[in-house]
């Protein structure tokens, strides 16, 4: 078994953390922002410093390739992402781009041999903080191998011209312009060059933690069906308007909220689900909304679950306290999972380490979830502090970062040795 540096890995988390630091101990680093390519300027400096060869495409997506011994043509890809959500933590996304580039330096420290091109890739904007959606170029990249039911949201065209959030005049595509970091479309990762994709990640949820376990051996990624409920009534004066003659699209929406909630209850209870965005109009104090509009999000490992969630939206009454109700489906997909050989390698180098561990399922998308429909792709987890992600206090004690990346390093070394396509 091989082992990483865990000072280097120490001081790689330090060095990153404050690239966009927060008074809180956090980070805001937008994709492509003026913090964003600080973190790509260290990323560039540290790669080259180990003799690899710094790549970008024309999504500004960087590839830090330390080359094989020439036997094999495929590279084997260790890839995640430098950016964040406002006031983030340091390790959602960087911890993955830090032991991808600690895999490195260490077979390049060890002179450990190997037949395979190594790359440590940044994914730029999987956030999509700033400009929407998340995972944008994994899916930009993955388009031609997407399920056609959700492939939809992810033309190309339409993602470059996606408008930042703060300023609608700026769009992805001139950040994208702006960057030093856009490079050539040939350079993009792809079917025929690549052999597999590694990603590791912090869990983001507290499973890990409370089973005391220090390695996720992530199996897929959870299925998901994605609706708008669109509720319509009537505008009227807030103080002339008898109750009675009242078609209030926000009281029917909170009726027909809580209806979802009693039944979807009654479904498995690993099933999650949310209601995170809400539009109410025309949203003025003194009169009654016309018109509701608001997202559920619903999560789990087994289609028919997913199938139940489906039936039950569908039986919302087509009216609710006068007010017609439509439910609209945005998306949807299966479970995606991973590739069994590649799990199989993170689950032998965790019994081997002698870490504890456990099989577990992502229920965050990632970037590997798009990579999965193109390349032979898996997931390493490590224990988020008390389940805490996307905030300023999101820790993973550096114990566990460390014994992530051996499982990464000895994961990635038995798929250089004997995976094939
Ligand atoms: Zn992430």
């Amino acid at each position: 078994m091989y082992f990483c540096s865990k000072k280097r890995l120490e001081d790689k988390i330090k060095t990153f953390s404050t690239f966009g630091a927060t008074q809180n101990g956090g980070i805001t680093r937008y994709s492509l922002s003026k913090e964003a390519h600080q973190a790509r300027d260290e990323f560039k400096r540290r790669m080259e410093k180990i003799g690899a060869q710094v790549y970008t495409d024309d999504l500004a997506n960087m590839y830090a390739i330390l080359k094989g011994d020439g036997t094999k043509k495929e590279k084997i890809v260790m890839a995640s992402h430098l950016d964040s959500v406002k006031n983030g933590g340091n390790y959602d996304g960087v911890l993955g781009v830090l032991s991808a580039m600690e895999v490195l330096e260490t077979i390049h420290d060890q002179n450990i041999p190997h037949h395979h091109d190594l790359v440590a890739m940044v994914w730029t904007n999987e956030e999509g903080s700033l400009y929407p959606p998340a995972m944008m170029c994994s899916a930009i990249l993955s388009y031609e191998d997407l399920p056609s039911s959700f492939k939809d949201c992810f033309v190309e065209e339409t993602l470059l011209n996606s408008r930042s959030v703060l300023n609608p005049n700026e769009t992805f595509k001139d950040a994208l312009e702006a960057s030093p970091y856009k490079g050539d479309k040939k350079n993009r990762l792809n079917k025929k060059d690549y052999l597999a994709m590694f990603e590791l990640h912090i869990e983001q949820g507290p499973i890990l933690t409370n089973n005391h376990n220090d390695i996720g051996v992530v199996t897929c990624v959870l299925g998901m069906c994605n609706y708008r409920i669109k509720i319509y009534g009537e505008s009227d004066h807030a103080g002339t308007t008898p109750m009675k003659y009242r078609k209030d699209a926000l009281y029917a929406a909170s009726k027909v909220l809580l209806y979802l909630h009693e039944q979807l209850d009654k479904l498995p209870k690993d099933l999650v689900y949310t209601t995170g965005e809400i539009i109410c109009q025309p949203n003025v104090h003194t009169v009654i909304p016309s018109y509701v509009e608001f997202s559920l999000d619903a999560r789990h490992e087994n289609p028919d679950v997913i199938k139940e969630v489906v039936k039950i939206i569908h039986s919302l009454p087509n009216e609710v306290e006068k007010c017609r109700v439509k439910p609209v489906l945005a998306w949807e997909r299966d479970t995606v999972y991973f590739n069994k050989t590649l799990v199989d390698y993170v689950l032998k180098a965790s019994e081997a380490l002698g870490y504890t561990h456990q099989y577990i399922n992502s229920g965050a998308g990632h970037d590997a979830q798009m990579i999965s429909y193109v390349l032979p792709t898996t997931m390493i987890f490590v224990p988020s502090k008390d389940g805490h992600s996307h905030c300023e206090i999101e820790h993973t004690p550096l114990e566990n970062c460390e014994k992530g990346v051996n499982i990464l390093l000895n994961a990635v070394l038995t798929c250089d040795k004997n995976f094939e396509k």
